[in-house]
């Protein structure tokens, strides 16, 4: 059998975003190609081309430091310029789709460079094209940002006031380094550092149900968040996972976090594997319990 261009070739950027849960039989091409510039500047907005083997935080810090406003919020996201696009990367508030301009990817049948606009990339939460339709089929070479000189800041959401109040900082009079820096320090007070727990941030994604389902949940459990979304109402996986008793819980060498539920762990010596079999049991008594099907953020080998 011919094998197909996603059973040839698998791209690595930081690896942060994936679980093996055995060997690779394609070639595994590590992606190290640099580079940053500026497109195009106007008087509202600077036009960033970055290469996809940029990391992504030393990115946010480049243009933070220049008061290039769009990106802070997701500041020490793990990982590479190239693989943002991949999963729409989002954090307190801010998706990567914010600030996207177009891609340059490369057809791995052709040989060809295109462009994707944003429309192209069909942006969702934590999807997008290159993860559905196309997936397998482009290497994303490098991504463009519209970034702002006279950036708007985004307070709302987590802790980012409550932070910024105690470092003695007004948030309405806050920069978007200051916004950078609370997010740090928020990431790094709650979320295992991958260089001492393995772990690859949230391991599912937060399910949207239908209307009808979640009012049916919320008469049985009250306490239960929803939000709207303009497909349902999307609910926190979370918390979903600790009402199912697994929150802090060691099963072997894995376990889910203790103070994040959603953050699967390698206490040391886990098999990709055993990560997958507690992923599955915990997708098991989700659906038992709630009748809500937990997907993946993680991309599964
Ligand atoms: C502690 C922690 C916190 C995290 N927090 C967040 C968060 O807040 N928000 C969020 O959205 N994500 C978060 N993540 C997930 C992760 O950081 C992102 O998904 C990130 O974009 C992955 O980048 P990477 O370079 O490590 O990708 P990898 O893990 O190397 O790859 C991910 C996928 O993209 C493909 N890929 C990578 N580069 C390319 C390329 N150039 N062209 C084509 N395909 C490519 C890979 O084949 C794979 O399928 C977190 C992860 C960790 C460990």
């Amino acid at each position: 059998m011919v094998a197909t261009h996603n059973e040839l070739f698998l791209f690595l950027g930081g690896g942060s975003n994936m679980l093996f849960t055995k060997d690779y039989e394609g070639l595994v091409l590590k992606n190290n190609i640099k580079g940053i510039q500026i497109v195009e500047e106007t008087d509202e907005h600077v036009f960033l081309k970055a290469y996809s083997g940029e990391n992504w935080h030393e990115l946010v810090l480049y243009c933070v430091e220049r008061n290039w406003g769009g990106i802070e919020n997701l500041s020490l996201i793990p990982g590479t310029v190239g693989a943002a696009p991949m999963q729409n990367i989002g954090a307190y508030g801010v998706e990567l789709e914010k600030v996207f301009v177009s891609l340059e990817a490369l057809n791995l049948e052709t040989l060809e460079l295109e462009i994707f606009d944003e429309v192209q990339c069909e942006f969702g939460y934590r999807e997008s094209v290159f993860k559905r339709k196309l997936k397998g089929q482009y290497f994303i070479y490098s991504v463009t940002f519209r970034l702002d000189k006279q950036p708007e800041i985004h307070a709302e959401y987590g802790d980012i006031k409550t932070i910024l109040a105690e470092e003695g900082i007004e948030w309405t009079k806050a920069g978007i380094k200051d916004i950078s820096q609370a997010v740090i320090q928020i990431r790094q007070s709650k979320l295992p550092d991958p260089k001492q727990i393995g772990n690859s941030g949230s391991f599912f994604k937060n399910p949207v149900i239908e209307q009808s389902h979640f009012i049916g949940l919320k008469t049985q459990y009250p306490e239960i968040k929803g939000f709207e979304q303009y497909n349902g109402i999307k609910v926190p996986a979370a918390w979903l996972i600790e009402q199912c008793g697994w929150k802090g819980k060691k099963v072997g060498h894995t376990g889910s976090h203790a103070t994040q539920a959603l953050v699967l762990v390698n206490y040391g010596g886990a098999t990709g594997n055993e990560v997958w079999q507690l992923a599955q049991d915990i997708i098991q008594s989700v659906s038992d319990k709630f009748g809500i099907k937990l997907e993946p953020e993680v991309n599964i080998i």
